[in-house]
């Protein structure tokens, strides 16, 4: 360990996840939180702590069927969202409904999510790593970034102030954690919720058909267990957990 890496610590130390009572998770598609931190989302609720969902695309283009139209696959994985987020403890589910797959619109989502944080007021927001390397899908990419930056201005008044007359004050959260990340910090026991995140995943029929279901499910234990070896338990859920201050010019937070 360097002599930076020392300080460092010691000046920033990393949020504890499992001690945050509320909790915004920020998906873009009805079954990402699930299929990232099912499990730590399970245990946070059975602990006490209160999380809400926002969803911010309809899920509407997540099929190969042709004769399956948007409007009807959003119908669809609204209720298999909402199956699976009821297994797990959540307590609300609020959905944006911005079209999936079509490149969203940054600032519109950002002022979304800034207004969801000033009504939930969470300690803690949860979301996709959008600095995770190969991820093609821009819509992972898009709420992770606007959920990071949400982080950082919510607590400031003159960033979206029309939210001020619509009775929503600003409210800083203290940390972020991301789940798909390529350098977790943070290894939350899954042991013993790992049967109810699977369940919640096999609610999301449309995206995970018999056959595929298996191997997704094969591939997260699997990947699981690597995340737990070696710190006294079976099955780990990673995340990449920071506060604001390592999101703001900060050149080590990637190795924090
Ligand atoms: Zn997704």
């Amino acid at each position: 360990m360097t002599q930076l890496e020392v300080k460092v610590k010691d000046l920033l130390p990393i949020p504890e996840l499992m001690a945050m009572r509320r909790v915004l998770c920020v998906q873009a598609h009805p079954d990402d939180a699930e299929v990232g931190a099912g499990a730590t989302v399970a245990k946070l609720t059975r602990s006490g702590s209160e999380v809400v969902y926002l969803t911010v695309t309809d899920g509407g283009v997540g099929t190969e069927d042709a004769s399956l139209a948007p409007s009807e696959l959003a119908r669809i994985r609204r209720r298999e969202g909402e199956e699976a987020a009821r297994l797990l403890g959540v307590s609300e589910m609020i959905w944006l409904d911005f079209p999936d797959g079509s490149s969203l619109d940054f600032t519109a989502v950002r002022e979304k999510i800034i207004a969801a944080v000033r009504q939930v007021r969470p300690d803690l927001l949860m979301v996709m790593d959008p600095w995770l390397p190969y991820e093609a899908h821009s819509d992972h990419r898009t709420t992770g970034f606007a959920a990071a930056e949400a982080l950082l201005l919510s607590g400031f008044p003159h960033v979206c102030p029309q939210h001020l007359k619509e009775g929503l004050a600003p409210h800083a959260p203290q940390a972020i954690a991301f789940y798909g990340s390529s350098r977790p910090n943070t290894f939350i026991d899954a042991t013993s919720t790992w049967p109810l995140k699977l369940e919640a995943i096999a609610k999301h029929k449309s995206q995970f058909p018999p056959g595929n279901l298996e191997m997704v499910t094969a591939y997260l234990t699997a990947k699981a267990r690597e995340h737990a070896a070696g710190r006294g338990f079976e099955l780990a859920e990673a995340f990449k957990v920071l506060s604001p201050l390592h999101l703001h010019f900060f050149e080590d937070a990637w190795q924090c």
